[in-house]
């Protein structure tokens, strides 16, 4: 018989009670060390007493109102994001995929309102992800997810991740944009280089198309900046983020310019639930922790002292692990083929360590931003122990 809750996902055997910062106990009292952050979600870890406390007043007084009516919370939210990024103007939504839906309503408004309503194409990537609504599957592209769901959505061409020639030779009268994640997260952890996020961005300019980021993975300080574009040095057009946002409370954005975000009018999009007080409490908290002095220099550092013990760890474990990719606090174990990123994902949760699986056998870590360099550290011990768990027997005996 069915399961009462519908069989979508194939879930570890594990539940979690409680959690406190990078740490989580099942009903049993196991602890895991939690660098998965349930999807890169749990930004400021579990149980953030500041966030606790933010939602549990704002739970007190009142939820939800509608956009019928002002919403102080969402309006002090969005000038904060307004003032911390590139952008002019920040619609609020609930998810990841939700704020890529309307980012790109926002490309194909852009363009029919400049006068080239034809331009509602989108250049996308190979093995990029943005999420399971029908046009956000099809601007993902990935065979699989939309197979039995009838024809995609039309008008997202896909090119291979970081060929600049690729892209140039999509570029036709159709096309109005180009989507591209600074770090491909569910692809496998595989970051565009500087350069090309660069030449994205002139190339764009010279077409006079927009450039869209889908930062709801690599955003909110995961990069060791606020936004990971900004390790390039240029700004997008238009922006979605989510995941981290609400450090697990349901939040999503679209940031954009004003020149994109005059056109979403009233009436043009909405969402009911969108931006509402409580999202937007927990939104400002997460905001008052990751802009507060020094956090974000303290996660590149301890990004970048967990990097250093990961290739260390690489070093040791050449059977098994093939590199180490990724950027700050969004960082993947590429596997070499013998062993899968299942098989590792659960020795690591039998270590005590929890990870995410990513796409090209990547063993995908992304901890809570507070972490410290010992619970870095404690993650290391346990994937070298992980590691010796799941080295092929070949291997372990020559070692020997
Ligand atoms: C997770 C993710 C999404 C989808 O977000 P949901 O909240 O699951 O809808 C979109 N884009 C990227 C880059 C993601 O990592």
């Amino acid at each position: 018989m069915i399961p009462a809750l519908m069989p979508t996902y194939n879930r570890a055997d594990l539940a979690f009670e409680r959690g406190e910062g990078a740490w989580l106990w099942t009903a049993e009292g196991r602890r895991f060390l939690d660098f998965g952050s349930g999807i890169a979600t749990a930004s400021i870890g579990h149980a953030h007493p500041h966030l606790v406390q933010a939602i549990a007043e704002q739970a007190g007084r009142v939820m939800h109102t509608s956009n019928l009516y002002r919403i102080p919370q969402a309006e002090r939210l969005a000038a904060r994001h307004v003032e911390a990024s590139f952008a002019d103007s920040v619609f609020f939504c609930n998810s990841g995929a939700e704020a890529n839906e309307g980012l790109i309503k926002a490309v194909r408004k852009y363009n029919s309102e400049e006068g080239h309503p034809e331009r509602f194409g989108i250049i996308c990537f190979e093995a990029a992800f943005h999420g399971r609504t029908l046009a956000t599957l099809s601007a993902t592209g990935n065979e699989k997810y939309l197979a039995g769901f009838g024809p995609p959505v039309e008008g997202f061409k896909h090119v291979p991740f970081g060929n600049m020639n690729a892209v140039r030779d999509a570029i036709d009268g159709s096309i109005g944009g180009i989507l591209v994640e600074p770090v491909q997260g569910e692809g496998g952890v595989r970051p565009a280089s500087l350069q090309f996020l660069r030449d994205l961005r002139a190339c764009c300019d010279e077409y006079g198309i927009l450039l869209a980021l889908d930062e709801v993975q690599t955003g909110m300080g995961r990069s060791g900046k606020l936004w990971a574009h900004q390790w390039a040095g240029i700004e997008p057009d238009v922006m979605s983020s989510a995941k981290g946002i609400g450090g697990g409370f349901p939040l999503g954005a679209i940031l954009a310019k004003e020149k994109v975000a005059k056109y979403l009018k009233a009436g043009t999009h909405g969402s009911t639930y969108g931006g509402n007080p409580l999202a937007c409490a927990a939104g400002n908290a997460v905001l008052d922790v990751v802009l507060a002095p020094g956090f974000l220099d303290g996660v590149d550092k301890v990004a970048r002292h967990l990097w250093r013990g990961l290739l260390d760890l690489a070093q040791r474990h050449p059977t098994v692990i093939e590199g180490i990719q990724g950027a700050g606090l969004l960082l993947g174990i590429k596997l070499r083929s013998e062993v899968s990123n299942g098989e590792a994902q659960n020795a690591a949760a039998a270590e005590g360590l929890l990870t995410v699986a990513a796409g090209m056998n990547v063993l995908r870590l992304a901890p809570p931003l507070i972490i410290t360099a010992a619970e870095a550290d404690e993650a290391l011990r346990l994937l070298d122990r992980t590691m010796l768990r799941i080295t092929p027997s070949q291997a372990r005996d020559a070692a020997k």
